[in-house]
């Protein structure tokens, strides 16, 4: 609905208005057309968000064409003649921009228009509770307002950063041609999933991360795996050094670490995290809380103010497009239906894209075995289908309690993303090991995988007492 106001711009009034044009804004509108109500987003720059511009599209791409490239170089491997590929960056830049282009139709304006949403386009900010303004736009209102405003790169307090200039998710993939040598600081998925693709697109990379492992976040024997498959593939990695000074040097960039080593690279690119971004929305106007730079809500998302829910990369959940869009439904469904829903992280996955994948639900081996769990493990080079395709580097392990019931798993190793989709399914609706092992899996598979963790988990009831009471009725019987 559409009013005038004094100020020549219009007022509009919908049953929801969702802050941002991501994954989250998305589905946050999309949700509230099936419901029935007439929802809008306003989007500052363009639809898609980070997930399609700067984030998973752009990089599952680049992945893909430098996975390929390596897979080139290392032919020889499966019986076939090697060949190395040259000019890799510009040409798989190319490539990525136009995928990028092709995924965009899915979040084409008109796309959403036809589906009942009105898109807007500019940057939005809190003018009281229920009210939003947009620049040279108009004002906006609503009683269900969706903050999906996600996030933006932390930057930290490195002396000369600004006089050196350095890149980020942000503008990385809008270069013509990857730098001949860049120096990455940060060693998390988005760090890690780069620095296999310019290595392998044909750039001399070297990693500076402070902590004592790479994907610190992840298993340590995850993070190990990976970091001896990169130290192979030729990237450097220097573990437990803060990168507190970097300098300008011609066109070149030196960076220096606390023990005062120096590092000459052509480029930094800064991989140090992702903050919400709410700068910009005058949060303060809509009573909405913030703790520690986070926009704080309750476990069914809704904020501080009653009309306002956070949802996405903005409410400093787990930052990943599948949880931006989980979140998106759930307070959607809250703000227009009775008996709010809570928000439930345990059984949520995540990814991460390298060459072998990684891939991770529920509790860790560790955080499992304090609580009494066991975890049992298939190395890959047991399975047929990984030997067949030259892929046995990696594990599997799957953390279960007393009765079997899975409560958390680490994959590295080939196709580990899609490997873990099953164990999702069974940990989500409570399915046990045992019944995984009644399951019939096809050969050759890596989903093989998961039905020998199960017949060992099965093997080791088996050693129990019980199990050796077992075993000596069978032998008396026969
Ligand atoms: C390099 C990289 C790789 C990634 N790879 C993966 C992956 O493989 N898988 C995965 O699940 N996740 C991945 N992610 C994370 C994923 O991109 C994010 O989790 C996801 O985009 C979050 O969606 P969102 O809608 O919350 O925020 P965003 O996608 O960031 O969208 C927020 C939108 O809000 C707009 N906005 C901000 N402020 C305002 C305002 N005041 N007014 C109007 N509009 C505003 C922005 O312009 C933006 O379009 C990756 C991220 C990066 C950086």
């Amino acid at each position: 609905m559409k009013h005038r106001e004094e100020t020549t711009l219009p007022l509009y009034e919908y049953d929801l208005i969702s802050v941002g044009g991501g994954p989250a804004g998305l589905i946050s509108s999309i949700g509230a057309s099936y419901l029935g109500s007439r929802p809008a987003i306003i989007e500052h720059k363009r639809l898609g968000g980070d997930c399609l511009w700067t984030g998973c599209v752009p990089s599952k791409s680049l992945l893909a064409s430098s996975h390929l490239s390596h897979a080139m170089k290392h032919a020889e491997k499966l019986g076939l003649q090697t060949i190395v590929p040259t000019e890799n960056s510009r040409t798989a830049l190319e490539r990525m921009r136009n995928i990028r282009s092709k995924i965009a139709l899915h979040d084409d304006p008109e796309r959403f228009r036809k589906m009942g949403i009105d898109p807007h386009f500019g940057l939005a900010r809190f003018k009281n509770p229920d009210t939003l303004e947009v620049e040279g736009v108009g004002t906006f209102k609503s009683k269900r307002i969706i903050l999906a405003t996600g996030a933006r790169p932390k930057i930290p307090p490195i002396e000369g950063l600004d006089k050196c200039g350095y890149l980020t998710y942000e503008n990385i993939f809008e270069l013509e041609v990857y730098p001949n040598c860049i120096g990455i600081i940060g060693a998390g998925p988005v760090g890690i999933e780069m620095a296999q693709i310019f290595n392998r697109l044909g750039s001399k990379v070297v990693i500076f991360e402070m902590k004592n492992r790479i994907l610190n976040e992840e298993d340590p024997d995850v993070s190990i795996c990976m970091q001896n498959i990169l130290l192979s593939e030729g990237i450097q990695i220097h573990l437990g050094n803060q990168i507190e000074k970097v300098k300008a040097d011609g066109y070149k960039k030196i960076i220096i670490t606390p023990n005062n080593e120096r590092f000459i690279v052509d480029s930094i690119l800064l991989a140090t995290g992702r903050e919400p971004s709410i700068n910009t929305l005058n949060l303060e106007a809509a009573n909405i809380d913030i703790e520690n730079g986070i926009v704080r809500t309750a476990s069914t998302l809704v904020t501080s103010n009653k009309g306002v829910w956070a949802v996405g990369d903005v409410n400093g959940g787990p930052q990943f497009t599948h949880v931006a869009e989980y979140s998106a439904s759930t307070a959607v469904r809250n703000a227009f239906l009775p008996f709010a829903k809570s928000i439930e992280y345990s059984c949520v996955p995540h990814i991460i894209f390298t060459d072998p994948e990684i891939s991770h639900v529920g509790l860790t081996s560790s955080q499992a075995e304090s609580k009494g769990a066991k975890t049992f493990r298939v190395d890959f080079e047991e399975l047929d289908r990984a030997i067949t395709d030259g892929k046995t580097e990696g594990f599997l392990k799957i953390s279960v309690d007393r009765r079997g019931k899975i409560l958390g798993s680490s994959i590295i190793g080939y196709r580990g993303g899609e490997l873990l989709q099953p164990i999702v399914l069974a940990m989500k609706h409570g399915l046990t090991l045992p019944q995984v092992a009644d399951t019939v899996f096809a050969y050759p598979t890596m989903g093989e995988g998961l039905k020998r963790t199960a017949m060992s988990y099965q093997k080791s009831r088996l050693e129990s007492p019980l199990g050796s009471i077992l075993k000596k009725c069978i032998t008396w019987l026969n």
